[in-house]
């Protein structure tokens, strides 16, 4: 059930990270891959490497007229597109007293608009198959609050929110919409925090790996009647 050949699949920050490991097993399970990022080099060796059924879209997420490129180039490329993974993200963290204005809105573009922008970019394409997977990546930050990090969180509860009311519209259409919250995964954007200070029941810090399942269930028929749920996979530690 968790088959995926003849899907279409687009990964937004799939150059690295958990991006590359959704990338990875996607196509591991049969999926024809579109990898979208600013990382030109990254993705474009990244797909290089997974053969003919994987190429790489430049995409800055909060660019609404790179995004309709992306999707037609998508498309013209492999003939559908039926899954969307939602990924790309930054983090950036800051007592309220010292937060600029200028790292809310970054921090809001990337991991909210951007959201926004991908949901709406697809929809007509999904529409007039009939069917879609769209997979908002949140964080177990979209879930409960944490000191310093009040941008990220905002925008991570709004993907959480956006999740819930496009699976509510767009259920009729044969579209599912659900959010993923990863806990704390070992890539780039967490180098800086010490696992070790972290209580986590499963004993360790995920790695990408740890998530790509989840990914690759919730693009399957194996997840075909599940929308609007939301996905929490960090070993415990918010239980
Ligand atoms: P990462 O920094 O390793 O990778 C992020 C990727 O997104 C990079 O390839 C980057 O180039 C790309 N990206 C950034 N801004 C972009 C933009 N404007 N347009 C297109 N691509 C852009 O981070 P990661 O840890 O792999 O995080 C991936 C996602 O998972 C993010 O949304 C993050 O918030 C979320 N997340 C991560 C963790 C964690 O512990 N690592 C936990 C919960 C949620």
């Amino acid at each position: 059930m968790t088959d995926l050949e003849g899907r279409v699949a687009l990964v937004t920050g799939g150059a690295r990270g958990l991006g590359e490991a959704y990338v990875r097993s996607l196509h591991a399970a049969g999926a024809r891959v579109v990898i979208a990022d600013l990382l030109e080099e990254e993705g474009a060796a990244l797909a290089a490497e997974l053969g003919e059924r994987a190429v790489f879209q430049a995409l800055d997420v909060t660019d609404e007229a790179a995004w309709e490129r992306v999707v037609a180039a998508s498309v013209a490329a492999f003939g559908s597109l039926d899954v969307l993974v939602n990924n790309a993200g930054i983090a950036n963290a800051a007592p309220i007293e010292h937060l600029t204005l200028a790292k809310w809105n970054a921090v809001i573009a990337v991991n909210l608009t951007g959201v926004f922008l991908g949901c709406r970019a697809v929809v007509p394409q999904m529409k007039a198959q009939g069917s879609g997977s769209i997979i908002n990546i949140s964080s177990v930050e979209g879930m409960r609050g944490s000191p310093g990090l009040h941008g990220y969180t905002a925008s991570k509860f709004g993907v959480r929110g956006l999740s819930q009311s496009l699976a509510v519209e767009l259920g009729a259409s044969g579209i599912r919409v659900n959010s993923v919250h990863p806990g704390l995964i070992m890539t780039d954007m967490t180098t800086r925090i010490d696992p070790a200070r972290i209580d986590i029941p499963l004993g360790r810090p995920g790695v990408p790996d740890d998530v790509a399942g989840t990914i690759v269930f919730l693009a399957s028929d194996a997840s075909r009647f599940t929308s609007g749920a939301e996905f929490v996979v960090d070993g415990g530690m918010i239980a």
